[in-house]
């Protein structure tokens, strides 16, 4: 089996891995560069049967439905298939409804956990991982007798960090090559300790309610499932009511986590912005508000709970809240990675800060792993050589890690070599 890194071996997003066994071929993921601009061009990587139809490319597996991963796969033909787990093709496909930067993509067969798929000559092995975003998958790809795990995006700390201690307690054995994302190996310095978990964050968001005595705005992303269910629990512990938009909600119901609140849960309701209303005008889809029921809450009723509640702050709904609540002296917890907030997209949050007065505080944990749980993942899995992928600092590797091989992007090499 040949492997050849078409983007990723020196950055973090827009990842795209080609596999050939036998003349055939099959890609693992096919992102969008995280610094493409909304509406830029980007060409696909130099795969033939992406933009032709060519039966030797066997289809794309999606490890997990961020746009890093997934983003360049509407530009493809529509003969290639798609494989993803069922919710993340729930997720693209409820996302795509609201236009929210999503494709309603038509999954060919599902990923699940421990149950291998075969697609031609490759045998590909879904592990449940835990991640920021939901139904992520590791795969372990098994071709001409060679064995590639590919870690997709993880971390070892987030609500189903059992995933990742199952893999660490048991893992596939006789590894030839394990591609390992390295979303925070730096290019120096020592490496960033363990940050905060997902359950340290529900803890900060718990104080932070309960010392707060106004309105309090969450900025996190409705795709992340395992911080809805953080905030959601920090909101019953103290009384509050939950109060996100009908996209958030459908998110939340599309994963169906147990630990996520569904229409009817206590202190859980749910509005229908402005544009929201439209698009389901626009598409007869009136199911969608009517399965409301007394979850739905109006702007006068929001008004009036302000300050006894928890709104999920988006930047797309962030005017219509500003209208309908009283903002001024609300608490804003930015629950994302910092950077967004300080750079050019956070340029209109930034300036409702001021205008507003709120008091910001920054509730967040990462989605990835940290340098010491990657190594507990090498050490566990013993492979014969690490690949980097999806990481600033591959030369960083050989430091960290035994039995690095550095491939740049483009290059085939092979996994048993
Ligand atoms: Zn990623």
């Amino acid at each position: 089996m040949r492997v050849r890194i078409h983007r990723g071996a020196r950055q973090v997003g827009g990842t795209c891995v080609e596999l050939e066994s036998q003349g055939r071929r099959l890609l693992l993921d096919l992102g969008r560069p995280l610094e493409a601009e909304r509406d830029e061009f980007v060409p696909l990587p130099r795969v033939a049967g992406l933009l032709e139809a060519d039966p030797t490319l066997l289809g794309i597996v999606l490890s997990h439905p961020h746009q890093d991963h997934w983003g360049q796969i509407p530009d493809v033909h529509t003969s290639v298939p798609v494989y993803t787990g069922g919710v993340a093709g729930r997720i693209l496909r409820e996302a795509a409804f609201f236009g929210a930067g999503a494709y309603a993509v038509a999954t060919a067969a599902e990923l699940r956990h421990a149950e291998p798929l075969h697609i031609g000559p490759f045998q590909v092995t879904p592990f449940a991982a835990d991640h920021s975003a939901a139904d992520a998958y590791s795969l372990l790809v098994e071709a001409d007798h060679q064995r590639l795990f590919y870690t997709g995006d993880l971390r070892a700390h987030g609500r189903h960090h059992g995933r990742f201690d199952d893999l660490i307690a048991a893992p596939p054995a006789d590894i030839d090559a394990l591609l390992m994302e390295g979303t925070h190996v730096q290019a120096s310095g020592a490496p960033t300790p363990r940050g905060p978990t997902e359950a340290d964050v529900q803890a900060q968001f718990e104080n932070t309610l309960a010392e707060t005595k106004g309105l309090v705005l969450a900025a996190f992303s409705a795709q992340n499932i395992d911080r809805l269910c953080g905030v959601y629990a920090a909101c019953l512990a103290t009384g509050r009511t939950l109060v996100v938009d009908l996209y958030a909600a459908t998110m939340a119901a599309a994963v169906g986590d147990p630990g996520a609140p569904l229409p009817g849960s206590p202190n859980y309701r749910i509005w229908v912005p402005q544009n929201q209303r439209v698009r389901i005008k626009e598409a007869g889809a009136f199911e969608r508000v009517n399965t409301l029921g007394a979850a739905r809450i109006f702007p006068e009723e929001m008004a009036r709970l302000g300050a006894k509640a928890v709104v999920l702050y988006r930047d797309g709904v962030a005017a219509q809240l500003a209208r309908m609540l009283a903002p001024d002296g609300a608490t804003l917890v930015w629950s994302m990675w910092r950077g967004y907030l300080d750079g050019d997209r956070g340029a209109r949050t930034r300036q409702r800060i001021r205008q507003h007065h709120w008091h910001v505080a920054h509730h967040h944990a990462s989605g990835h792993a940290s340098v010491a749980d990657l190594q507990a993942l090498v050490h566990a899995l013993t492979p014969r050589t690490v690949v980097p992928i999806h990481s600033f600092a591959p030369e960083r590797y050989a430091s960290l890690f035994n039995n690095v091989v550095v491939h740049a992007d483009g290059t085939w090499w092979e996994v048993g070599s």
